[in-house]
């Protein structure tokens, strides 16, 4: 069967979800039997979203293959249970960067180079060749930004184009919309609907399916006028309104017949849906016995989207676990050993975040002292674990002013220090160590018991390590190295002696856990939160039982 594409474009305003709502597509498609993958369009003009901070553009999502890609392509991962690369997200900045080496290399030879042609097939290329690269069935692009913006015209002009090259019978435009619910005049509005489908139409992508994210249930009169009006059947217009939890929004796709439109329209051989897997989770999540509280702690907590993948991951080891994680926020800059008691006192886990330089350093240091000390599960992510190790020297190894040499170059006690091939690197795109590594487990460690074998492989993104000069130092001292990368001898794990459950890791184990496969590391961790929420809630009523 050629691979058909469904292009995905947004209109009226950002932030409607569209890549929850490809991801939710992605998973009905497959539920039926079908191969999928999606691809993300970026029109910004950074060639990754590598060097731009958290607060801009929210967590850098990295691929198995070492590439920092936007955090859509992390609920692609977690719903659809594939493994993207740099293939499923192509920048404005990626492509003109080729077109331009390419005019360098005098491939254009004689002509003017221009956004039309050249642009728009450097555009088609990439997405065609996802679609070829494994002979997928079908392949979801979602179109960054919103209609009407000067920098997604040459994506939707190349996907316009597509069209005709692949056959229109093998391509289905989506176009997901709002519409408002005006209190003053108590009504749904379809104008904004109206002009975003005719501004999409002017650049000649008319939508075949409407989405339209909406607060309110549309009506059978809302939808007909917004059919009647964008030129699609009544069928076509699909209401898509807020849900409480993100992984319910597959379900209501379906029961919108988002799914059955779209194999209607595209012919697909599809068999009915298998969704029992994904229901039982909702079901889990939706009724969990029991709530353990967790501590993130991070210097980006205003802006949850920093986190994206470690939300999830807290979400997916949860339900496993059959509890809901509620998450305290807790903003690093804030949290001192004066402090930390009050602050933390409420929680059964603490967690501290990935992160680059100096800022909230000190507070995150103060939390894992206090995780460390009172016997609290701790769980420390990239970041997170190097300062568990820098928090370990100076204080229970006797190593005075342990530092990274992130933060200070002429400590006495450099326990994180570069990488040697990091060090002397200037260029900041794409120049960590990236992407998947193997790492090997010690028998009886909590990282050995959580993933239950010794060789697992998980992904990276970082310039800093574990400094193996002063690894026996700090081992004679009580921490354990739990993870080794094979290649190299880098440590990947760290765990300390005579604790519940202490263990922090260079990696980025968020990244690879999903509904289907939940992190067996967020399992463990979410297990010892919950031990410790019972065990100490024991102690309590034995303290306030009258004696
Ligand atoms: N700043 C640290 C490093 O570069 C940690 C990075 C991270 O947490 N992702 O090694």
């Amino acid at each position: 069967m050629a691979t058909k594409y469904i292009f995905i474009t947004g209109g009226v305003t950002s932030s409607l979800g569209k890549g929850i709502i490809c991801a939710s597509l992605g998973r009905l498609l497959i539920a039926r039997g079908l191969r999928v993958t999606v691809q993300k369009l970026d029109p910004y003009i950074n060639v990754d979203p590598g060097t731009m901070n958290p607060y801009e553009h929210g967590e850098v999502y990295v691929t198995d293959d070492g590439a920092e890609t936007d955090l859509d392509l992390g609920h692609y991962e977690r719903f659809l249970s594939i493994r993207t690369s740099q293939q499923n997200n192509v920048t404005t900045g990626r492509v003109y960067y080729d077109v331009i080496m390419k005019e360098r290399q005098g491939v254009y030879l004689g002509k003017t180079v221009q956004v039309i042609p050249h642009i728009t097939d450097e555009i088609k290329s990439h997405v065609l060749r996802l679609g070829e690269s494994e002979n997928f069935d079908i392949v979801i692009v979602e179109i960054g930004g919103t209609v009407g913006d000067i920098e997604s015209l040459p994506y939707i002009e190349a996907m316009r184009q597509l069209r005709y090259d692949v056959g229109r019978k093998n391509t289905l435009s989506i176009h997901l919309t709002l519409v408002p619910y005006l209190a003053a005049a108590g009504e749904l509005k379809t104008k904004p609907t109206q002009h975003s489908v005719k501004t999409l139409s002017e650049s000649g992508l008319s939508p075949d399916i409407l989405v339209c994210r909406s607060e309110y249930p549309l009506d059978e009169t809302i939808r007909r006028k917004i059919a009647q009006f964008c030129n699609v059947e009544i069928e076509d217009v699909i209401a898509s309104l807020d849900a409480e939890s993100i992984y319910e929004v597959p379900l209501l796709m379906q029961d919108e017949g988002l799914d059955s439109r779209v194999i209607e329209k595209l012919n697909l051989p599809a068999k009915n849906a298998d969704l029992v897997q994904w229901k039982q989770f909702i079901d889990k999540i939706k009724n969990p016995k029991s709530e353990t509280t967790i501590a993130l702690v991070g210097k980006y907590v205003e802006h949850h989207d920093a986190y994206k993948s470690i939300v999830e991951a807290l979400i997916h080891g949860g339900a496993e676990n059959d509890s809901k994680v509620n998450i305290k926020w807790v903003q690093s800059d804030y949290v001192s050993d004066e402090n930390v008691s009050n602050l933390l006192t409420d929680v059964s886990g603490i967690l501290v975040a990935p992160g680059f330089g100096d800022r909230g350093i000190d507070g995150k240091l103060s939390a894992v002292k206090y995780a460390r000390e009172q016997g609290i599960p701790f769980f420390g992510i990239c970041l997170g674990m190097q300062c568990a190790v820098i928090e370990f020297a100076r204080n229970a190894a006797q190593m005075e002013d342990a530092n990274s040499t992130e933060f200070n170059e002429s400590t006495p006690y450099p326990v994180i220090d570069y990488m040697p091939d990091q060090r002397g690197v200037t260029e900041k795109g794409g120049t960590m160590r990236l992407g998947q590594y193997e790492c090997k487990l010690t028998d009886g460690s909590h990282a050995h018991k959580a993933y239950g074998k010794t060789q697992i492989i998980e992904r990276h993104r970082h310039r800093f390590e574990l400094n193996n000069e002063l690894r026996d130092l700090l081992r004679k001292n009580g921490l354990v190295v739990s993870g080794v990368n094979p290649d190299r001898d880098l440590v990947e794990i760290i765990e300390i002696e005579n604790h519940p459950w202490f263990v922090g890791v260079q990696f980025h184990p968020e990244l690879k856990s999903t509904v289907s496969d939940p992190h067996p590391l967020f399992v463990a961790f979410v297990k010892a939160a919950k031990q410790y929420a019972s065990d100490y809630s024991n102690v309590k009523t034995k303290e306030n039982q009258p004696v």
